[in-house]
């Protein structure tokens, strides 16, 4: 097979895969990202960033108090439970991971879930409101080059 035949491999939000990832214990299966990966002949390389950290499958939900993932990545923003845990540690965690299979994996582009606070790539919740910003792994995968979607973006 020649290279221009080869897959190129894309980090993808494993719950769009229909993967029951979120913190509900639910999937975001998109039919729109699972055309867009075939139309493009991408090969799907599913993380979730929450789980790779190691929270638990169904887990509190997390929003961020201050910030965007950006400031989080910086030690300035914050994002906490809807318990009133502190998560920062833990989702730079997941993030530094999903950033390391994405470089394993030769991943150049992700294609990631928005407004989710890892994964949002131009919409976050800061406590119950919807307002411009990137989730912690958008903002450590943009800031290590990689380019990111969003499903909204198809
Ligand atoms: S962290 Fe990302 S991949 Fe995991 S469930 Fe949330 S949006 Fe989906």
């Amino acid at each position: 097979m020649s290279k221009n035949n080869l897959c190129q491999p894309v980090l993808v939000s494993a719950c769009l895969l229909g993967l029951p990832t979120r913190y509900d214990g639910k999937a975001k299966r998109s039919q729109a990202v699972i055309d867009y990966l075939q139309r493009e002949k991408l090969m799907p390389v599913p993380v979730c960033p929450e789980q790779l950290a190691g929270m638990t499958t169904p887990r509190a939900k997390t929003a961020f108090h201050s910030g965007d993932g950006h400031d989080v990545v910086h030690g300035v923003g914050s994002v906490v439970s809807e318990i009133g845990q502190p998560m920062n540690d833990v989702f730079r965690r997941g993030a530094q991971l999903a950033l390391q299979v994405a470089r394993l994996c030769g991943c150049q582009r992700a294609l990631l879930k928005e407004r989710s606070p890892s994964c949002g790539v131009h919409r976050i919740y800061r406590g119950n409101e919807q307002v411009p910003g990137a989730g912690v792994t958008a903002a450590l995968l943009i800031e290590a080059g990689i380019e990111i979607i969003s499903e909204e973006d198809l």
